[in-house]
C-alpha cells in the first residue's frame, strides 16, 4: 500500500439519500482540492461551489490536517448532492486535479492504521461497527473500536518484552557479575501472570460471530389459527395483512422484536395444511423448516383445533381468548388479553443474550486463534525455564502471537485480508 498516492472515494453507503460524502485523503488533497474550490480553515465546515465545465455544485467542505484527521494523513471532505452521475463527475475531476486515484476497500482505515492512528484490533472494530447488526453486536463492535482489547494485550505485551529482555540479557552477559539475569522462579512467575491474562480474556470471550445471529421466534399452527394477528401484537403494527380467508401468508415474513432485553427475529409463515399444488407445497415445506430451525415454536391453536404433539421449541398458545368457548388461559390478540405473560415466556425460554462488556470482549476468531497462539508458547517457555534460549524463543513466540492481534507483528497478507472486509470509502 502507496500511502504517497491521494485517494479518493465516497465514503457514504450507496442508495437514496439528499446528500453524499466525498473524501479525499493524501499527500494531495489540499492543493489538488484548492485548484476546484477554496479550502476552508482547517476544522471549519464552509459553503463553495464546486466548478465542474458546464455548471457549478453547491457543496458543504471540512478540511483536516493530518494530526486531526482519521487516517492521519490531510484530509478534504466535502459533502454534496448525492446524484451518481454529478458525484461520478465530480471524483473524475478530483483524481485529474489532484493526481490521486480511487481508494480500495478500508483504505482510509489502513492509512489510520499505518500512521499509528488505530491498532489493527480498533481498525477491526471499526469493520464490526459498520457491519452489526444488532445491540449486542454493536457493543462488542465499540468495545474492540474504543482499544478494550487492545489495551488488555497491551500490558501482556508490555510484561513479555521486559521478561524476554531480562533473559536475553542473562544469555549475552552470562559472565558479567554485575548483570542479574531473571531468576528462574521470577520467570516463572512472570510467565504465569501472562498466562493468567490471557486466560481472563478466553475464558470470558464471547465471539463475535455468535452476536450476529439473533435466535428465532416462529409463529406456527394451523391456518386461521390467529398467526398474522399474534405478529402484528408482537410486531407493534400492522406489520402482515389479516384476514379471515385461509392462507393469506405465503412467504415467511420477518421482523426484529425485543421479548424482553433479549433481541430475535420474529417470523410469521403460512399455515400447516395439506399442500394442494407446488406453490403450496414449496410453503408448507418452508415452514417445517422453519419450525425446525426455531429457537422457540410459538404454536398457535385457535378454538376447535387440535393441540399438537409436545415437541422441545413448541409453546403452545391458546388464541381468541376473547372469543365465546374459548379456552381457560387463552391470550387475545385482538384485546391484548395474555400478550405480555406470553412475551415474558418467550424471554424465559431464549434465556440471557451474551453481553459484551470490559470483562467479557466480543473477539473475531483471529484473536482467539492469536491468544490460544500465545498461551501455547508461554506454557511451553514455562517448561524450558531452566534453559533461557530455549524460553526466549517461546516467549519471542508468544510476543509475536500478541502483537498480531494489534498489528505490531501482522504479515501483509493478514492486513490485506483485515482491510478488504471493509467497504470503499471507510
Ligand atoms: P392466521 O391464518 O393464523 O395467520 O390467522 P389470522 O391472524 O389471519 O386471523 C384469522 C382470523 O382470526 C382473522 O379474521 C382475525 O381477525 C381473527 N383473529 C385473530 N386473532 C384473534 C383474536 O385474538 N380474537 C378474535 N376475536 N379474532 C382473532
Amino acid at each position: 500500500m502507496n500511502l504517497d498516492e491521494t485517494i479518493i472515494a465516497v465514503s457514504a453507503p450507496r442508495g437514496s439519500s439528499f446528500k453524499t460524502l466525498i473524501r479525499i485523503c493524501g499527500p494531495c488533497s489540499f492543493n489538488g482540492c484548492q485548484r476546484v474550490f477554496e479550502l476552508p480553515p482547517v476544522r471549519m465546515l464552509e459553503k463553495r461551489q464546486f466548478f465542474l465545465r458546464h455548471q457549478s455544485v453547491p457543496i458543504l467542505v471540512a478540511a483536516f490536517g493530518g494530526d486531526q484527521s482519521y487516517t492521519g494523513q490531510d484530509t478534504v471532505e466535502l459533502q454534496c448532492p448525492n446524484n451518481p452521475y454529478l458525484v461520478e463527475r465530480m471524483i473524475q475531476h478530483l483524481i485529474n486535479e489532484t493526481g490521486g486515484r480511487l481508494a480500495e476497500a478500508g483504505e482510509f482505515t489502513a492509512r489510520a492504521f499505518f500512521n499509528g492512528r488505530l491498532s489493527l484490533s480498533e481498525a477491526e472494530g471499526v469493520c464490526a461497527t459498520i457491519s452489526a447488526s444488532n445491540d449486542a453486536e454493536l457493543k462488542g463492535a465499540t468495545l474492540l473500536r474504543e482499544g478494550a482489547l487492545a489495551s488488555r494485550v497491551e500490558f501482556i505485551a508490555t510484561t513479555l518484552a521486559r521478561t524476554l529482555g531480562l533473559v536475553e540479557a542473562g544469555i549475552d552477559f552470562t559472565d558479567e557479575e554485575d548483570v542479574v539475569a531473571i531468576t528462574k522462579e521470577e520467570l516463572t512467575q512472570e510467565v504465569k501472570k501472562c498466562i493468567q491474562s490471557i486466560c481472563a480474556i478466553l475464558d470470558n470471550n464471547i465471539s463475535m460471530v455468535s452476536l450476529h445471529a439473533l435466535p428465532l421466534v416462529v409463529i406456527a399452527g394451523k391456518p386461521n389459527a390467529g398467526k398474522s394477528t399474534l405478529f402484528n401484537a408482537l410486531v407493534g403494527f400492522d406489520r402482515v395483512v389479516v384476514n379471515s380467508e385461509e392462507g393469506t401468508t405465503r412467504d415467511a415474513i420477518t421482523e426484529r422484536v425485543h421479548f424482553g432485553t433479549r433481541e430475535a427475529e420474529l417470523v410469521d409463515i403460512a399455515g400447516i395444511e395439506q399442500s394442494v399444488n407446488a406453490v403450496s407445497d414449496a410453503a408448507q415445506k418452508k415452514t417445517a423448516s422453519m419450525m425446525q430451525k426455531a429457537d422457540v415454536v410459538l404454536y398457535c391453536v385457535a378454538p376447535q383445533q387440535t393441540v399438537p404433539k409436545a415437541c422441545s421449541n413448541y409453546l403452545v398458545i391458546h388464541t381468541k381468548g376473547d372469543e365465546e368457548h374459548s379456552k381457560d388461559g387463552a391470550i387475545s390478540a385482538v384485546s391484548g388479553q395474555g400478550i405480555d405473560d406470553l412475551k415474558e415466556s418467550v424471554t424465559g425460554r431464549l434465556g440471557q443474550q451474551l453481553n459484551p462488556n470490559e470483562h467479557a470482549l466480543a473477539l473475531l476468531g483471529r484473536h482467539e486463534q492469536l491468544l490460544v497462539e500465545a498461551k501455547r508458547c508461554l506454557e511451553q517457555a514455562e517448561m524450558d525455564v531452566r534453559v533461557p534460549e530455549l524460553a526466549a524463543n517461546s516467549l519471542r513466540n508468544a510476543l509475536n502471537a500478541i502483537g498480531g492481534i494489534t498489528g505490531q507483528v501482522t504479515p501483509d497478507e493478514v492486513l490485506g485480508e483485515v482491510f478488504s472486509s471493509f467497504c470503499v470509502g471507510k
